[in-house]
């Protein structure tokens, strides 16, 4: 196997402080089951699923609680026993609500209800002598979804559609979020378990040739990368990237390791043969075949100079922003802003009383020090963000037509290409908030596009 440097640099992308060495040397610790969760039905990309519990219901660990709820969707498990105190519509970290199992972990076990046997959740698996669907159902009932970015159903992206062969099969561990290492501790410290989960889907996927992408600032996991896959068979090459945000997109990182460029949407990466699963991920999958261990938790960053101890943090999903604050010690200062994610792309959250999630990859607290106070002006017109941005977009147009309401004319530039990395806010002199003028653009040709749908829908029923 051999380890190479990118050849293949994109056009545009920025270098923020990146402020890892806060919680990079920090091993990763194991949180224990806090006495409530709250564990959200909307946790990956596409349809949040069904609930199918009720209030005064006593679940098991690893039991399923919300059903899928379309092709694109991930069913969600219980990650501790316990009563379920209420079903409720909450909050989660990008702002929108969503039902939430509130669940009383210190509840007592009911007289009637047996403790259950010590094993795994499900059968462990022989991933070598398990068949390719054997394989894709396991990773499905272990709710699976990406666990560096959006969330997307991994058992759809395992299972491309016959016509399109996977070439490549690529691997995430660039991290390059500011402040977030709880990929890099993966890598560090459960290379064996990535190196398994790449098996596996080298398997599912047709036996494609791997590419592992991780940036040059991450000397140690590169070599801990390169031990764990020294003895593997075939085209396997750990791929050097250079430090540059955003590294990690999809795209970005397809065209550092292959030099393959994805058409627009609704192009996906298997439409240029690759399909890109993060390092999280694999070693998820690992522990679902082997282990029989679905997912039920996760590695969470938590840092930033406003709380006292910033770690690396294995906790179980829906545990609350508060237990894993309380957790590293609570907070240093009074932060003047709270990020779940990164800090490039992550949201602002205004409460504590949000459960993590499959795709929470961190929690920043920032004090004010941190937290640059401003009032944005008008474009001055510098063409600092078009050099910025890395899908070749003109953000200072979009910005201005969202800010005079105009969102047809967002979308004649090309808005729904925006991958929301947050380049162009990033340096943009005047302060102007571009990113969320795109989310904003997006989301409003989004539900546009669901209204006609339901009314051509609702017309066809008609006739
Ligand atoms: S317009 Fe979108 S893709 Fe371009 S830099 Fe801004 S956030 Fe990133
Ligand atoms: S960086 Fe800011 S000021 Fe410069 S062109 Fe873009 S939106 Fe305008």
């Amino acid at each position: 196997m051999k380890v190479i440097k990118s050849q293949f640099e994109f056009k545009g992308g920025v270098h923020p402080d990146y402020n890892k060495e806060l919680a990079r040397d920090q091993a990763i610790e194991n949180l224990p089951v806090p006495e409530e969760l709250a564990i959200s039905m909307s946790q990956h990309l596409g349809a949040p699923a069904k609930c199918i519990v009720k209030a005064g219901d006593w679940v098991e660990r690893g039991q399923v609680i919300g059903e899928k709820a379309g092709f694109i969707s991930v069913l969600v498990r219980a990650s501790a026993s316990g009563r379920v105190k209420a079903v409720e519509k909450r909050l989660g970290p990008a702002g929108g609500k969503a039902d939430c199992v509130i669940l009383d972990t210190a509840a007592e076990r009911p007289a009637d209800v047996p403790a259950p046997s010590a094993g795994p959740v499900l059968a462990p698996l022989d991933w070598r002598t398990a068949s390719k669907e054997d394989l894709l159902k396991r990773v499905e009932e272990a709710g699976i979804c990406g666990m560096g970015g959006a969330g997307f159903p991994t058992a759809v992206k395992l299972n491309p559609p016959p016509a399109k062969r996977c070439e490549y099969l690529i691997l995430n561990g660039a991290e390059c979020e500011p402040y977030l290492t709880a990929d890099y501790r993966v890598m560090l410290e459960r290379a064996p378990r990535i190196r398994l989960g790449v098996e596996i889907m080298r398997k599912m996927l047709g036996g494609p040739a791997v590419r592992i992408a991780i940036e040059a600032n991450k000397p140690e996991a590169i070599l801990a990368m390169e031990k764990a896959f020294a003895d593997i068979e075939g085209n396997v090459q750990i791929v050097v990237l250079p430090v540059l945000y955003p590294q990690g997109s999809e795209k970005h990182q397809i065209y550092a390791t292959v030099k393959r460029i994805v058409p627009e949407p609704p192009a996906l990466p298997i439409d240029v043969g690759c399909v890109v699963e993060n390092v999280g991920t694999a070693a998820a999958i690992a522990d679902a075949v082997e282990l029989g261990e679905p997912l039920l938790s996760r590695v969470t960053t938590v840092s930033g100079d406003a709380v006292a101890n910033p770690k690396n943090i294995q906790a179980p999903s829906g545990t609350k922003y508060a237990d894993l604050v309380k957790f590293c010690g609570g907070e240093k200062v009074p932060p003047a802003k709270v990020i779940s994610g990164g800090t490039m792309m992550g949201f602002a959250v205004s409460t504590l009383e949000i459960g993590t999630t499959k795709t929470t990859s961190g929690l920043l607290l920032l004090s004010r020090k941190k937290v640059f106070q401003y009032s944005s002006h008008p474009c001055i017109n510098c063409g600092r963000c078009l050099r910025a941005c890395p899908m070749n977009l003109n953000p200072a147009l979009i910005s201005k037509a969202v800010d005079a309401n105009d969102i047809k004319a967002a979308e004649d530039a090309h808005v729904m290409d925006c991958i929301e990395c947050g380049a162009c806010s990033f340096g943009c002199p005047a302060y102007r908030t571009i990113t969320q003028s795109c989310r904003r653009a997006k989301n409003s040709i989004r539900a546009r596009i669901a209204a006609e749908k339901a009314k051509a829908a609702a017309a066809q029923a008609k006739q």
